[in-house]
Parts: structure tokens; sequence; C-alpha cells
């Protein structure tokens, strides 16, 4: 069933054609057009449904060489360009790329499609499946031949003729709804940026804060100032600005955010919720969680919400706690009864009272070039033996992408690392960490991975101070870039983060651990101007602030986690209603409605779940926080930040990606199954 015109061949000087020749193949990024991307992805499906269909022609009887490791090789060229396409997509978008990604996506996803509703491939997957232990293949190969045979049911290869089409159809309006719902938000948050027109309204944020205001107006041709909104619903400057009309300026438009007018999420989420409902009972499963579930470490909805469960009751209490703490300070304000838009600001006056931090204070502490190479570079040296050179003669996609080469403690190179750290129009929020190319020895590649940040440049000249959330968030992105980086598998499906989504955060969020750990913190907290390290005192006040918010943290998570498993546990039978409606009644219904704590994600901006990879997987933070938490302390038992420990950390989990079953990575480094009483404790979730 071919949905890709005939039309695709792609010019001869298409540099996507053939494997880069520069190191590691780097894409050549400055010889790259967008329409070199769109051909070489259109003539890139096609030559993997040729490859395909070579497979599936044979006349020998299926082998696991001539049939899944075959599948493995396929579809190089439109791997090749695809990454780089949407990468492109992720932190250069354009007019032009919008389209040509609105024109792909249902492409893309008919391909998928074609591929595993292809009931002769999916016979010889079978047959292979069936003798899988009986032809002498290694636990990684039985593992493929496994997965790949997951893969096929899941994605509906058991179905008759007619089901295939209708969850063809299916596929490809969600594949158009997730593209929908992406672009409305892009727009609407750039539309619903805040503008000011006098500076006084300003009083609070630091002058560079209010010079990149001033910029960004001017960039977007208003007059003032403007006030950018990130992807959560809790805005940055909210802690900072004093004029309390205009936080609920700010704080209003970002829950309201994509809920009404010309890019309105509202009626997509629905739909997108109601199409996927449809296709789980196709596919035999009650619901759209109880399909994801069968796929990840928790196993069924069960195990999620005995674990949500556990924690609802202890934050509500903990959040409750805090805003009374709140509403004290605020009422010396003469703010007779605290709002949502007070929140932030409040807390920082309280943990600036309490624990004597100042959160904003604490940046020129934080340079950010400093917390990258003295601190998230030098903490890889110390546990993995890593070492990142410069290498200013490779080009990235854009003027602000550095290129690092990356060698092991025996000096071999392994791989190449970009770093594309400042927000700029056309990105899209958040942080994250994605590939151009992955690591097998099936192909003979090594990996070549990108991370993105958000984070404001310093003004003119000036340096880029980071927020103390903004070097977390810098060694959590580079947890997962270490999961690439020490990729040693045979098959490219197992590389790197190729792990199951609920398990594919806990490398990342264990190396957020070294951010405040002494040593590291020594070595790259240096006061930008004066060079002195930042003081003793300060360090254990940071600690000790550490769990004033966690109710407000934990709360705002859950329910957005909760909002997520709602939508995804309606039948095609269900009655949604309003969708703004249907979501309040969610929150009720978990336990989990206060005002003054609304969801991380209000349903129109919850990206994560209607136009990325998360839906009923948002639970997957915290589900790995455990693993997280736990392994933290297997760390602090055996003397922390030392190269032993990062090898047996590297060697057993890291390394394996995907190619083992990750529970039993995870009890290779811990010696046992997971506690969740190091995640309770660390939230302060034990003494509620
Ligand atoms: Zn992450």
């Amino acid at each position: 069933m071919s949905a890709v015109p005939a039309s695709a061949a792609p010019s001869a000087d298409n540099p996507l054609l053939e494997p880069s020749r520069l190191p590691l193949q780097l894409p050549p990024f400055a010889e790259i057009t967008l329409e070199h991307c769109r051909e070489a992805m259109l003539a890139g499906m096609a030559e993997q449904r040729a490859e395909v269909a070579a497979i599936v022609g044979s006349s020998e009887p299926p082998t696991f060489d001539d049939t899944v490791v075959a599948l493995e090789r396929s579809g190089r060229l439109y791997r090749r360009a695809g990454a780089v396409f949407h990468n492109l997509a992720s932190s250069v978008a354009t007019d032009r790329l919008r389209e040509i990604e609105r024109e792909l996506a249902p492409l893309e996803s008919a391909h998928a499609d074609a591929l595993r509703l292809d009931p002769a491939l999916f016979a010889r997957i079978d047959a292979v499946h069936a003798q899988r232990h009986a032809v002498g293949l290694d636990a990684e190969a039985v593992r493929l031949v496994e997965r790949y045979h997951l893969d096929f049911v899941l994605a509906g290869a058991r179905l008759d003729e007619a089901g295939r089409a209708r969850l063809t159809e299916l596929n490809r309006e969600l594949s158009e709804l997730s593209t929908t719902f992406g672009q409305n938000l892009q727009l609407a948050t750039e539309a619903a940026a805040v503008v000011v027109t006098d500076a006084a309204e300003l009083d609070g944020l630091s002058p560079e804060e209010v010079a990149a205001a001033a910029r960004a107006a001017t960039d977007r041709g208003v007059d003032g100032f403007l006030i950018p909104l990130l992807l959560p619903t809790g805005q940055p400057v909210l802690a900072k600005l004093r004029d309390r009309e205009l936080r609920r300026r700010v704080f209003e438009a970002s829950v309201g955010r994509a809920s009404g007018g010309a890019h309105d999420n509202g009626p997509v989420a629905v739909r997108i919720a109601r199409v996927r409902a449809e296709r789980a009972r196709l596919l035999g499963f009650d619901t759209h969680a109880d399909l994801v579930l069968a796929d990840q470490t928790a196993g069924s909805t069960e195990a999620v919400d005995a674990m949500l469960a556990r924690m609802v009751g202890p934050s509500l209490a903990n959040a409750q706690a805090e805003a009374a703490a709140l509403g004290e300070v605020a009422a010396r304000d003469g703010v007779a009864e605290l709002a949502p838009w007070d929140w932030a600001f409040y807390s920082e006056r309280v943990r600036a009272e309490r624990y004597s931090v100042d959160s904003t204070a604490l940046r020129p502490w934080f340079e950010l070039d400093r917390v990258l190479v003295d601190g998230v570079f030098a903490a890889a040296e110390r546990l993995y033996g890593y070492r990142f050179t410069p290498r200013p003669d490779l080009a990235g996609y854009h003027p602000d992408v550095r290129v690092w080469e990356v060698t092991d403690a025996d000096g071999q190179t392994i791989g190449l690392y970009l770093g594309d750290f400042y927000a700029r129009e056309g990105k899209r929020g958040g942080a994250w960490m994605s590939s151009f190319v992955t690591q097998s020895r099936l192909l003979d590649t090594r990996p070549v991975v990108v991370n993105n940040l958000n984070v404001t440049r310093g003004a003119d000249g000036q340096p880029t101070l980071l927020t103390l959330d903004e070097v977390n968030t810098l060694f959590h992105e580079f947890g997962h870039t270490l999961h690439g980086l020490s990729s040693a598998v045979t098959y490219p499906r197992f590389a790197g983060t190729s792990v199951p989504r609920d398990f594919v955060e806990f490398p990342s969020q264990v190396n957020e651990m070294w951010a405040l750990w002494p040593e590291v913190l020594a070595g790259y907290a240096r006061h930008v101007e004066t060079g002195e390290p930042l003081p003793a005192s300060v360090v254990e006040a940071i600690e000790a602030a550490q769990l004033w918010g966690e109710g407000f943290a934990t709360l705002e998570y859950l329910a957005a986690t909760l909002l997520d498993q709602a939508w995804h546990r309606i039948t095609p039978e269900t009655e949604v209603g309003d969708p703004q409606e249907f979501e309040r009644a969610a929150l009720e219904a978990a336990g989990v409605a206060y005002d003054l704590v609304p969801p991380r994600y209000r349903t129109t901006y919850f990206q994560h779940v209607f136009a990325g990879g998360y839906a009923a997987g948002y639970y997957s933070y915290i589900w790995s926080e455990v693993l997280d938490a736990d392994t933290v302390e297997w760390f602090k038992e055996n003397g922390g930040l030392r190269r032993e420990n990062g090898d047996v950390f590297r060697s057993r989990l890291l390394s394996v990606g995907g190619s083992v079953d990750p529970l039993e990575a995870f009890r290779a480094v811990r010696g046992r199954d997971a506690d969740p009483m190091p995640l309770l404790r660390r939230r302060g979730l034990l003494s509620a």
C-alpha cells in the first residue's frame, strides 16, 4: 500500500544519498537543504519498501539473518535523512519546514504501517520467533527477535485485512492530529507571549532579563518588552515579578494557551484520545493505556495506579502545608488570598527567608561553559574516563551549535557531542537529547548525539548565566547523552536510549546527582567575575532548601500524570464532552484538583502526550525516579564519584541499551529489585 508519490527521485547532488564522509558520519549540514531532506526521506521510504519486498520475496525459508537482521539493515537512507529532518524540525523550524512536516508526517506513518502490517513479513518473523531458541542465537539476537515480534503484534500484524486497513486509517489520522497539535501549540505559545509597555512593570527582573525582553520585543516587531512563554505551566519570571497584575497576566496567558481562538487544541486533544481508544479496541485492549503499558517495564495499569496512589495523599498534604506558609508571607504584602500566580513568587520568598537561598542570586556562579566543561564533562571523565575535545572545524546545523569529539579512557573516539543551548524562535520549548547517528556493530556506526536547551543567551558580549534549575537540566540531558555515547550493542534497534519509555529517564535522572556533588560543584561553581567558589554555607543551604517546594512539584507532576492516564483510559464509547470540563473532572476524581497547583501541563499544551511519545506514559518520570533514587544510594554506599562505580554503571547498564531486560540491567548494578523508599524519603513524602 504505497502512499508515496512516484516522483520521489532525488537530485544526484543530494548530500544525504550517501553516508556522510565527515567524522563519524556527522551530517554535512552546510550542504543540506530542506528540499534535500524531503527528497531523501521520500526516496529512503521507497528504498526501504524495496528492501522489505526483497526480504518477503525470498524463496528461502525464513532465518534470523535473512529476515530480522535484513530488517535491521534496511532503511538506512530513510533513517539518515529522517534524523536530520526531525532534529531540524525541533531546533530550527521555519514555515517551509512545517509545510514539509505536514506533508511527510502522514506518509511516514503510512510507511511504518505498511512495514508492520505486511502479513508476509509478519509470517517470516513469526517463523523466526518460533525457532529462536533452537538455532543457536545469542541472547541479544533472541531479544531482537522477541522485540520485533512484539512490535508487530502491538502494531496489528495479527489483524485481518479489513482490520489492517482501518488501523492504517486511524494511524494516518493520528499522525496528522499530532502534527496539528504541535504546530497549534507552537503558534499559540508565540502568540500568547506577554507584551509589557511600561518598564516599571518588570520590577524584579535583572537588567539582563529586561534587556532580553526588550530584544524579544524588537525581534517580534512590537514596542516595549516581550515575555515569551516556556512550555510548562510555571513560567520562571513568576518567581521574580513584583507586579501582581503582570504575574496574573503571565499566568493566565500560560494556562490559557491553545484553548480557544485560531489555534485551539481542545478539540484536537479530544479527537486524538478518541482515535487512540478506537485503535486500542481494534488491537484487543480495553484502553490505550493498557496497550501502551503492555510494552513497558511497569507492565500494567494496575502497577502504575498502585505507584501513583501511594504518592497522591502525601503530595497534596505537603502542597497544602506549603500553601499555608506562602499565605503567611503573602499576607505581609497585603495579599488577602493567595492566587496561583503568587505561588512561585512567595515560594522564592520563603526559600530565601527560611533557607537563606535566593536562587536568582546564584546565577553568577553558574556560567554556562564552566558548568558544561568543568562540571558536566568533568564528572563524566571522573566516572567513565571520557574526554571531550572541541571540534570547531566541524559545523552544526546553526551557528549556535558547538561540536565536541568524545574519547574513552583508552583514547578511542567513541562519538561526537553537539551542544545547542540557546532559546530562539523556531526551536521547540524544553530540553532534550536526540541522535543524528546511533551506535551499532552491525552497521559499524558510532553515536552522534545532540543536547538542546532553551537558555536565555547573555546580552551582547556578556556570559550566559544559568539558574540552578538549568544547571540540573544540563546534567539531566547529559545523562541521556551518556546513555547514547556509552552504547555498545550489535543491533541498532537496541542502541543507547532505545529502552522502554518508563526506563529511559532513569540514567538521566541519576546523572543529576553530580550537579551538587561537592567535588564536581567545587570545579564549576566559580563566580563569573571574581572566580570565588560558591560558599560552603550556600551549598548547605541549597541542600536544606531542596525539600522546600517538593509538595508543589510532586503534585503538579502527579496532576499532569493522572490527566494523561484519564485521557488514555477512555473507551470509544466514552462521552468526553467539553475538554476543559473533562480535565477538571479527571483531576477531581484522582484527588489532585487543587486550584493553587494546576497540572504541570494542561490538556491544550500537553505536548508530551498529544504530540510527543509520552501518551499514557507521562508516569514514566516518577517510575524511573524510583530506580534513580535507589541508584543514587548505591553510588553513595560505594564511595560516590569513582571510576570503579562509573565502570559498573556503564558496562552493566548504560552500554547495554535495550539489548537486555531493563530491570535485569538494574539488578545487575544494584544487586536486587528497586526499593521505593529512597524516593519517598528524598521527596519528603514519608513525614506528611
Ligand atoms: Zn529526560
